[in-house]
């Protein structure tokens, strides 16, 4: 048999009251019987005890004179009554004198009393003694039949089955009932239950019919049912907004699994890789990867799986037509709300166009058209990384400064062509005397510098200057004429004589110099007999912590406009010393020295503060409207203070400046040296509110993948691009490529030093945000700038501002 717990719940009820009603009437019907037992026993017992009584008295004097007539007699008025059985009398011998005998019993009395004694019968008897006197003359026995008490049991029992029998077919309706009552309702919830799951249809509700405690049920349950309805569908919403998002989505996204399996990619992802296809597995996605991107490209994806870092990286992927396609690529954990790791998930955007538009640039801004050499600014980046990689390693390096003699003469005479032909030529030949990791640069017209690099003595060096002027012996065959060219070499070696990049350029200049006064042809190292700038160096550093002392600093600020409508976007905060003796000197001359001094940070916070102070009140004032910004430019040294931020919040509170009108500039090589450091610190001084410009941009050397992950908001061009527009085809092709990149990377575009109205009209025409320069204004005094600004809203006003 099942057991009860498995039964269904109106089986459940069937047996329940079925036992319930059994047990009842078991238990009244013993009850009943019982009491009917005992009371038809008295009864009978009662009965007997006053028949026995009346005819023992009556059997005393028939005993007496032994008349057995009488006793029968006697005993025959028991007739009357036919539930006795049989009467019998003995006489004081004890056996048998005179008996009665019903018509339905057939036993008859024993002749003593003994046998009688000694039989066994279920029914009621009893004996009562005959007495004459005192004396026991005789014993009477009657019997009386148990049948009747039988019958009525039967009678009992029969009625009794009829009762339970009732109540079974009662027991079954009333568990119908019941479970038409209870069951039905939980019938309806779960058959709810199992049509919102086969149809995933969370809206269907369940009927309510009672307001009892099912009906409580019910309501839970809808409401339960309403709850999972909701989240049901912002979990829909949020989806559906993932799918669109990501079917939207410029970039392409991916999701990797815990077991790094790739496990959905969007469509731009498939766009980006030209593809159609199933999605790839990781193993076959990194043989995309071009061979020389797949290590670093390795090792990336290596951190983020051992250490759960974020990772940032560039590479190249092969596209089925074998060409490549720039990838910019981010990555990091996805993990539950328990910190459970589910996967990885990532984005790449095509940096193609990107990448072209910074190679394009980096080649114009970093190389010489004309020879394919590094140029100048190429030249002094690699000779700072050089000097600093020169004083981590403890080994030394020369630069030497190459400048032709008479190469004027040959141009004068020969022509352009000749000249471009001889700088060719010379460029080559300089390239195949130095070893690969050296760099020879094209500086100027005719002056050419080389980075002799990891070198162990001056011998060393020595042998490639011989080299470099014997292999320029040779003539060089121009236009039919054997021409020989010569040149002067100056030599100065890092860290001996300076790790000061400036310092150096100098030396080997001077070095130089002295080559050409020992009449040209030949190299001479540097000595110290050759300036007194050591002296020199000591004499401004004492004389800037005077200045510091006697307050000769003073502020200037530059506007900068926006192309767009001309309007006054902002001022540049530039610093000027009020020499007593010497006139107001620039900050090319004293901000290295106090660079390198660390005399920086105090001039730094006061040029912070008084920028603040001023500037806020202009626009405190109204004289500068809410939206401009006070540019201040920040030095390496303050950059790597580690209380810049806090120096930062602690001068917007005191000169209340708003935080949004405060930008910092700070220049490429601050950024470039440790780059993750750099973005950590712009993090944070981020969070102060300010906005960050990265300053003569253009002169560094910075990646853009870094550029892209820095958090800055503008970028000025540097002046040194400007310059020469519209003379100069490759820095107007370079500004034109900077300006775009920004523009790709969502920056503002400030082009610096702007002078001529060509200048002007190139900018505006390739959609340069703003402009800073003379054309505009000169860096102006307080009381200057207040009326400039004055002017320039009047001729705003009249609608007859021109430039
Ligand atoms: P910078 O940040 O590139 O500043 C712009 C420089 O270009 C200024 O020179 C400015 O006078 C000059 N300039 C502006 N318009 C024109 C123009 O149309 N043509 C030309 N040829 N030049 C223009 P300045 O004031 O001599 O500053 C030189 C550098 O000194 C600055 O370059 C900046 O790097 C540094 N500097 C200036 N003030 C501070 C300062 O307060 N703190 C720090 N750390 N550096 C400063
Ligand atoms: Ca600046
Ligand atoms: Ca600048």
């Amino acid at each position: 048999m099942q057991s009860l717990q498995t039964q269904s719940l109106r089986r459940k009820l069937v047996i329940i009251s079925l036992i319930t009603s059994g047990l009842t009437l078991l238990l009244s019907n013993t009850a009943f019987m019982s009491l009917e037992y005992y009371l038809s026993r008295h009864d009978t017992q009662e009965k007997l005890s006053v028949l026995g009584e009346v005819i023992a008295k009556r059997a005393t004097t028939a005993l007496t004179f032994s008349d057995y007539d009488l006793l029968h007699t006697n005993l025959k008025t028991l007739k009357a009554d036919h539930s006795i059985l049989r009467g019998c009398i003995y006489d004081e011998n004890q056996q048998l004198v005179a008996q009665y005998q019903s018509v339905q019993s057939n036993i008859t009395c024993p002749k003593r009393l003994l046998q009688l004694q000694s039989e066994q019968n279920n029914n009621f008897s009893q004996y009562f003694v005959i007495r004459l006197e005192s004396e026991h003359i005789g014993t009477l026995y009657l019997e009386n039949s148990r049948q009747d008490l039988l019958n009525r049991f039967n009678q009992f029992l029969l009625f009794s089955i009829i009762i339970l029998a009732v109540s079974v077919v009662l027991a079954v309706f009333l568990a119908n009932q019941l479970q038409d009552v209870v069951a039905r309702p939980m019938r309806e919830l779960s058959n709810t239950l199992k049509n919102i799951m086969r149809n995933k249809d969370y809206s269907i509700r369940a009927v309510k019919e009672n307001n009892d405690e099912l009906g409580d049920l019910v309501d839970l349950f809808n409401g339960l049912l309403g709850t999972v309805e909701e989240e049901n569908s912002s979990l829909k919403t949020s989806e559906e907004r993932f799918r669109k998002l990501t079917a939207l989505s410029p970039v392409g996204i991916f999701q990797v699994d815990a077991k790094q399996q790739l496990q959905y990619v969007n469509q731009r992802w498939r766009d980006i890789h030209g593809t159609d296809d199933k999605t790839p597995s990781l193993h076959e996605w990194f043989k995309l990867v071009h061979p020389a991107d797949l290590v670093p490209a390795q090792n990336a994806w290596n951190r983020l799986i051992s250490k759960q870092e974020s990772i940032a990286l560039e590479l190249r992927l092969t596209r089925r037509n074998g060409e490549y396609t720039w990838i910019h690529m981010l990555a990091g954990a996805l993990h539950d709300r328990d910190g459970e790791l589910l996967g990885y998930l990532g984005a790449i955007s095509d940096i193609s166009e990107l990448k072209s538009a910074q190679i394009k640039m980096e080649n114009l801004a970093f190389y010489d058209p004309l020879t394919g050499l590094a140029n100048r600014r190429l030249f002094k980046n690699r000779l700072e990384k050089s000097v600093k990689s020169v004083m981590r390693s403890s080994s030394s390096m020369a630069l030497m400064f190459l400048d032709m003699d008479q190469f004027k003469r040959i141009n004068d005479t020969l022509g352009h062509d000749a000249g471009d032909i001889l700088l060719k030529e010379v460029s080559t030949r300089l390239n195949a005397t130095v070893r690969e990791n050296d760099t020879v640069s094209r500086i100027g017209g005719d002056e050419f510098t080389i980075l002799l690099t990891d070198v162990h003595q001056m011998a060393d060096v020595r042998v490639v200057a011989e080299k470099i002027l014997h292999s320029l012996a040779k003539p060089i065959r121009i236009k039919g004429q054997d021409i020989v060219t010569t040149v002067s070499i100056g030599i100065t070696m890092t860290p001996e004589d300076s790790t000061d990049v400036n310092t150096l350029m100098k030396n080997a200049d001077l070095a130089m110099y002295r080559a050409k006064e020992l009449g040209r042809n030949n190299f001479q190292f540097y000595s110290e007999d050759m300036n007194h700038s050591i002296l020199e160096h000591l004499a401004l550093e004492k004389e800037i912590k005077e200045a510091i002392q006697r307050e000769q600093f003073t502020l200037v600020f530059q506007p900068k406009v926006s192309l767009f409508d001309y309007s006054i976007t902002g001022v540049e905060t530039l610093i000027r010393w009020e020499h007593p003796d010497k006139g107001i000197i620039t900050p090319d001359r004293f901000i290295p020295v106090a660079e390198e001094t660390g005399q920086i940070l105090d001039i730094g916070s006061w040029v912070l503060e008084q920028s603040c102070r001023q500037v806020g009140s202009l626009i405190r004032d109204n004289v500068l409207p809410r939206s401009a910004k006070v540019a201040v430019n920040l030095s390496a040294k303050q950059f790597a203070d580690p209380d810049l931020a806090a120096k930062i919040r602690n001068v917007i509170e005191i000169s209340q400046i708003p935080p949004e009108c405060v930008e910092l500039e700070l220049t490429e090589s601050t950024l470039m040296d440790d780059v993750e450091t750099a973005i950590q610190i712009m993090q944070e001084i981020k969070t102060t509110g300010v906005s960050i410009a990265i300053d003569d941009f253009g002169t560094g050397y910075s990646s853009l993948a870094y550029i892209k992950r820095f958090p800055i908001d503008v970028l000025k061009v540097d002046r040194s691009f400007v310059r020469d527009i519209p003379e100069d085809q490759n820095d107007m092709a370079i500004t034109a490529a900077v300006i775009a990149m920004a523009h790709k990377l969502s920056l503002e575009v400030v082009a610096e030093g702007v002078e001529t109205q060509e200048q002007l009209h190139f900018l505006r025409r390739n959609n340069c945000d703003e402009g800073q320069g003379y054309l505009f204004s000169r860096p102006l005094s307080l009381g200057q700038l207040h009326q400039f600004l004055q002017a320039t809203e009047r001729q705003r006003q009249s609608h007859n501002y021109q430039i």
